[in-house]
């Protein structure tokens, strides 16, 4: 009550000022670091050097992944800028080309394991994910068993869904808990795929959901979809990673927004800012379809719809706006059509 009051009287009495001592936490995500493995899912040794030396150029300071969660969901972050630092599927790279990095400059970060996996070719073995998890600021957490695509199927029951979702979820916490003796309440989602039933499991678990939308982690993020920036060689370049590193939560509350599931080709986004924000500063974009259209209802409230359909199975809208102290506000809508191929 008290926040929401001081918040309040921020913007009234001290427009922009005040807020733009705001600052959110930037996840960022990875795959393989290495320079022989898919390019898709994988930023070159050299990229990754290059990325940690501008986190630590710009004096960010890079935080364990639940405190940092934690904290900018509380808004207690104020002008602290916080990155924290995660690899998704647990690839033998990370052992040996990002973990010994890390630990030179003594970065935290956080391994989401697809448990089944562990111990295949080009995956980590139990032994190096042991001894990465008993290091100081290393985190070893959940991405399920089976790697599954785990939104409900349109062919599948509630119950046959279910049993397989629940299967996939606990049977990953419990060997997780078994093998390594670590229980976080973190979990990445397989693809970054997601539908609301899936986020309702993992609320009941009492878990954060961390997708693959970009995006900072803000007050009004929402727990069970959580943005985080892809940092394969694509997306991870350096010549936007300044952006991405300083970017703010767009303030435009989760819950008002929709999972992601379309029912509508091309869907429509909607969502409303605050009243510092002018829709007429605000830009949005579409995968592979370039800056689109907002059309500006009354009140703030602003609806985006692509001009053509989308071939893909996830695709999504970016929108960002600039802040007064030159980063960007940034939100990242992923859609999911259930109707494409599981990949
Ligand atoms: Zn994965």
């Amino acid at each position: 009550m008290v926040k929401i009051t001081t918040r309040f009287l921020c913007g009234v009495l001290f427009t922009g000022g005040a807020l733009s001592a705001q600052a959110d936490l930037v996840v960022l995500q990875y795959h393989h670091v290495s320079n022989a493995t898919p390019p898709a899912t994988s930023t070159s040794i050299s990229l990754f050097d290059g990325q940690l030396e501008m986190i630590e150029d710009l004096q960010l300071e890079v935080v364990p992944l639940q405190p940092g969660t934690e904290a900018a969901l509380n808004g207690e972050l104020t002008d602290r800028k916080q990155v924290a630092i995660t690899f998704d599927d647990a690839y033998e790279s990370v052992y040996t080309k990002a973990a010994p990095r890390l630990a030179h400059r003594d970065y935290p970060y956080t391994i989401f394991v697809n448990t089944n996996a562990v111990g295949g070719a080009g995956y980590m073995t139990w032994a190096q994910l042991r001894e990465l998890g008993q290091k100081a600021g290393v985190t070893i957490a959940n991405h399920s068993h089976d790697h599954g695509h785990l939104a409900k199927r349109p062919d599948e029951s509630q119950s046959q869904w279910e049993q397989r979702v629940e299967t996939s979820l606990d049977r990953a916490q419990s060997v997780l808990e078994e093998t390594l003796g670590t229980d976080a309440p973190l979990f990445a989602y397989p693809y970054g795929e997601f539908d609301v039933g899936l986020e309702a499991k993992l609320a009941e678990r009492g878990w954060f959901g961390f997708g693959q939308q970009s995006g900072a982690v803000g007050e009004n993020s929402g727990p069970t979809r959580l943005p985080r920036f892809p940092m394969a060689n694509a997306y991870g370049q350096l010549s936007t990673l300044k952006d991405k590193l300083l970017s703010k939560a767009l303030p435009v509350d989760a819950s008002t927004l929709p999972a992601g599931v379309i029912t509508n080709n091309p869907p429509t986004l909607e969502f409303t800012l605050p009243e510092y924000l002018s829709v007429n500063r605000l830009a949005c974009f579409a995968s592979g379809q370039g800056r689109i259209d907002i059309d500006n209802m009354d009140g703030g409230t602003v609806r985006v719809t692509a001009p053509d359909a989308f071939n893909s199975r996830r695709f999504r809208y970016n929108c960002t706006h600039p802040a007064d102290d030159g980063s960007y506000y940034w939100l990242s809508q992923q859609w999911l059509d259930l109707s494409k191929p599981e990949d």
